[in-house]
């Protein structure tokens, strides 16, 4: 073996791929868990036939052109568009937030100018550089009725931590629009893969120079290859959480975690869309997924049954699966500390990547792309 990566996720995988194809070298791939793909597997279900993405709703879209050629050699895409509705007080709305949700919301039938106008009148009271935390970041954006209704109370749902202590970034992934247009995401393409996430990820692997064990933990001594075993004496990528690698020395990173409550349901279509947002408090859930929308083009789908995810967001404990770096100030502190650790382990070579290893928030192009330079710049130069 010349190269281990510890993680099978899209960047783990990646990295694999590059240094099999790219430059002929034996890879190996551990991976904790039973199956490959990290986050972005996806399985049938096996009372439906439905394709469910275990670990959450999993969309793929990208402006960046040599990602979109990278992925296109392992799989084919449909030309799915995301749209997601917010129900708020017994009515569903359009999001991201656009004209129709800003005339439905207000009853009113204005034009572009008029709405941008009124939205502007309504965020004025908070400066755009006086912007601190989230909460002011949204009112600055959309003014208090809209952030009130569709992001104060979903957001506090979701991240479990005061609106006014979250970073004012979180909420600039969500455009404002003053057209009808309510297509989720801005990207160049966009599409989910024709058979399914984990065929395009067993593919990217189908190299005779790699190998995966799976069910295998990189911290467990009793395998061979541990990282007592392994480090220092053979490259490494480690894709696992970046605290973990260090055994906590600089305290725990803050991390949410995700329950899903799947259910299959006796009707051919439950919600009438993939994704639907519950923005009331008091609907403990944040978002409910109907899988069957992801691939409308599937002729095989039952017409009598159907399966949905209730997804509920909370704080991860040691045992759960940590989803979204919370990135507090307090996070971010210890963050420096583990960084300066990753960069002095470099000399053991070992390099630290994707969103558990960086403590980053990587949609899959992002952590495809930053694989694809890793690649390049830190994972070629260990072999010439
Ligand atoms: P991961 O997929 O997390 O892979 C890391 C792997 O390392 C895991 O399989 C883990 O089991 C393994 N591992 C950890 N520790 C060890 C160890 N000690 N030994 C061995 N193996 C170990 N992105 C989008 O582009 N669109 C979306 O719609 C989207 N939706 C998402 C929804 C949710 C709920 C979540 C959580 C993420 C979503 N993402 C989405 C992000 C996407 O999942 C990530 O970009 C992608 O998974 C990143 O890949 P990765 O390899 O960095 O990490
Ligand atoms: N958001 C919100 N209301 C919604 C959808 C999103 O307030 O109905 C906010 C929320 O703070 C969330 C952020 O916008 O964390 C980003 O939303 P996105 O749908 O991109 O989040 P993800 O799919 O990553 O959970």
């Amino acid at each position: 073996m010349d190269l281990l990566i510890v993680g099978s996720g899209f960047f783990g995988l990646t990295v694999a791929e590059r240094a099999a194809r790219v430059l002929g070298k034996k890879v190996t791939v551990i991976e904790r868990r039973s199956h490959l793909g990290g986050n972005a597997y996806s399985e049938t279900d096996p009372e439906t036939g439905i394709e469910v993405h275990r670990y959450g709703a999993h969309l793929f879209h990208t402006s960046n052109k040599k990602v979109w050629d990278y992925v296109n050699q392992f799989t084919q895409f449909t030309d799915y568009q995301h749209r997601v509705y917010s129900t708020y007080r017994g009515e569903v709305y359009p999001l991201p937030i656009n004209l129709g949700t800003i005339n439905q919301f207000f009853r009113s039938a204005l034009g572009p100018d008029a709405a941008r106008e009124m939205i502007a009148e309504q965020a004025a009271e908070i400066a755009s550089d006086q912007v601190t935390n989230l909460e002011e970041r949204a009112i600055s954006l959309i003014g208090r009725p809209l952030y009130e209704a569709f992001i104060r109370d979903y957001t506090a749902k979701q991240w479990q931590t005061p609106v006014t202590d979250l970073p004012p970034e979180i909420i600039s992934r969500l455009p404002v629009r003053y057209t009808y247009n309510n297509r989720y995401f801005n990207d160049t393409y966009e599409g989910l893969p024709v058979d399914g996430y984990t065929a395009w990820l067993e593919r990217m692997v189908d190299h005779p120079l790699i190998e995966v064990r799976l069910d295998t933990d990189y911290f467990d001594a009793d395998q061979p290859l541990s990282k007592e075993r392994v480090r220092g004496q053979v490259p490494v990528v480690y894709t696992g959480p970046l605290d973990r690698y260090f055994d906590f020395c600089h305290g725990r990173l803050g991390w949410r975690t995700l329950d899903f409550e799947r259910e299959v349901l006796p009707t051919g279509d439950f919600q009438g869309t993939s994704v639907m947002n519950y923005a009331d408090a008091q609907t403990p859930y944040t978002r409910i997924h109907e899988f069957r929308h992801f691939h409308p083009e599937r002729t095989d789908y039952p017409g009598d049954k159907t399966v949905i995810m209730r997804e509920y967001s909370r704080f991860a404990d040691l045992d759960d699966e940590p989803y979204y770096p919370v990135n507090t100030t307090a996070d971010r502190e210890k963050l420096e500390q583990y960084r300066a650790l990753a960069t002095r382990e470099a000399t053991q070579g070992v390099v630290f990547g994707g969103r558990l290893g960086t403590y980053q928030y990587l949609d899959m192009h992002m952590a495809i792309g930053a694989a694809l330079s890793t690649f390049e710049n830190k994972v070629t130069p260990l072999f010439t």
